[in-house]
């Protein structure tokens, strides 16, 4: 079978390998010159370091993502947490959950009693574990209609739940689809223990997924960078291709402005693996007012901000740390992380469901984050800021809420041939790495089951 696959995001590859590895012809057309779409990173010019378009972690429980990465040889990029470990600090200081290697969901009962929490918040928690291992899965309502029904009182919500769940689900538990957390939550703290481990990764993503395209093609695979897919063409209720504007693709093309020129891949079924907005352009008019094509106009955007920074000595003495009770939500030590240590310090912070944060001004946000550190690390009273970036996702997911799970389509659709991948169809899962993985593969069956 011959397949057309748009789009270079984790959903995309995780289409095409699957289907050349399983000996269909695929060409994977992608607009950008980089690959990994929403999860990528460049090259920094001046410090030589890898700059993320905004931090990502990944979970023990991400199992069809390390799979697709064991397959295409990039296993190695991961670093696995032994156990789930995370830092807070706060006015009151420092505290870790800190899950001991017990078999799950013990290490994680065990990580939350060991919390500095009230007491309080403890039962609560508890309250929640229970409703969770046991009750029935929370369709059609918010995250905060879900934690007040199971009594979680603001503390808890304040030390526990909307640190964590905003930063699942890039969505305020007031916004928020409350399955989703649920989901995760069973997935990644209730099955196995090292489903719940943090996992990060030694270079900018941009690089993993240069890895995967490699394997990809040494397959037999095409890819065509900097190929803007323009249309689906359809006869006779079936795709017949894909419309492409192919733009100048070496740098020495670009250098020479070399012309766009129209291509057409033909193909007997395409994967359109691009986000939830740029679908509908892709399928002729009379479609676009039909089931699921008119539904996606219903989800909209989340941002992420972040800042990146550099400092003249090192400040942060971890990995990774939740900044509670500060706009910047997390700091994490991205030169450790790439395995350098010492000055200077590249750290990077992120504010999800940035909705407020997105307004302001990157001197604005840059002062934020250095106010975090002044506030919360003793050591940063005598650095100085080298440098700062800050990088802007608009559209950094869907934005949860319940009615948006109505609108997430399968990967079939109405048109045969045609098979529809991205974190925002209807994976079960937030707007994640592992759903748009697993997307990906749920198209590919699809497709080949015609
Ligand atoms: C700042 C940030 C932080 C995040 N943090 C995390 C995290 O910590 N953990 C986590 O699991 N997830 C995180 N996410 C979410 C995660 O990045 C996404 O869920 C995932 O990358 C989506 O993959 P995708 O393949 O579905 O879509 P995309 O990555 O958006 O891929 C779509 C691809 O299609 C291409 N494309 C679009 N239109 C066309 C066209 N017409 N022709 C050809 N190509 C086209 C795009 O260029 C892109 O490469 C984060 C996202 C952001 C932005």
């Amino acid at each position: 079978m011959k397949v057309a696959v748009i789009g270079a995001g984790f959903a995309g590859l995780a289409a095409a390998v699957d289907l050349q590895e399983r000996r269909h012809q695929v060409t994977l057309l992608e607009r950008r010159g980089v690959l990994g779409g929403r999860a990528t990173s460049y090259r920094d010019a001046v410090s030589g370091e890898d700059v993320d378009n905004g931090t990502h972690l990944m979970v023990g429980a991400y199992a069809a993502t390390f799979d697709l990465l064991r397959r295409a040889g990039a296993e190695d990029l991961l670093i696995f947490q032994d156990d789930l470990h995370i830092d807070y600090v706060d006015d009151r200081g420092w505290s870790a959950l800190d899950c001991p290697p017990l078999a799950a969901p013990l290490h994680l009962l065990a990580g939350l009693l060991s919390l500095r929490l009230p007491w309080a918040v403890r039962w609560q928690a508890l309250r929640l574990w229970m409703a969770v291992r046991f009750g029935k899965p929370p369709l059609g309502m918010t995250l905060a209609e879900y934690l007040r029904r199971n009594g979680q009182g603001p503390d808890a919500r304040r030390l526990l739940w909307d640190p964590l769940a905003t930063a699942i689900l890039n969505e305020t538990p007031e916004r928020a689809a409350a399955v989703l957390f649920y989901n995760v939550y069973r997935e990644a703290f209730l099955t196995r223990r090292d489903a719940s481990r943090l996992v990060f990764l030694r270079r900018g993503y941009a690089e993993l997924h240069e890895r995967v395209a490699r394997y990809f093609q040494h397959r037999g695979g095409v890819l065509r960078r900097r190929a803007l897919a323009e249309t689906i063409p359809i006869e006779g209720g079936r795709v017949c291709g894909v419309r492409y504007l192919q733009r100048a693709e070496t740098r020495d093309e670009i250098r020479q402005g070399k012309d766009a020129v129209a291509g057409f891949v033909d193909a007997d079924a395409v994967v359109a693996a691009v986000p939830w907005n740029a679908v509908p352009p892709l399928v002729p008019e009379a479609l676009r007012a039909q089931p699921p094509f008119a539904g996606l106009a219903r989800l909209g955007g989340s941002p992420i901000v972040s800042v990146e920074m550099w400092l003249d000595r090192v400040v942060v003495d971890r990995p990774m740390a939740g900044l509670r009770d500060s706009e910047m939500e997390w700091v994490f030590d991205k030169g450790s992380i790439y395995g350098r240590t010492g000055p200077p310090q590249h750290l990077a912070f992120i504010v999800s469901a940035a909705r407020r944060s997105a307004e302001r001004s990157n001197q604005e946000l840059v002062a934020s984050a250095e106010a975090s550190l002044r506030r919360y690390f003793p050591a940063m009273a005598g650095a100085a800021v080298t440098r700062s970036l800050v990088l802007r996702e608009a559209d950094a997911t869907f934005a949860s809420d319940p009615e948006a799970e109505a609108v997430r389509p399968g990967p079939v659709t109405p048109v045969r041939g045609l098979y529809l991948a991205g974190d925002w169809t209807a994976t079960g899962l937030p707007a994640t790495i592992e759903g748009a993985v697993r997307s990906g593969l749920a198209a590919a069956r699809a497709a080949e089951a015609g």
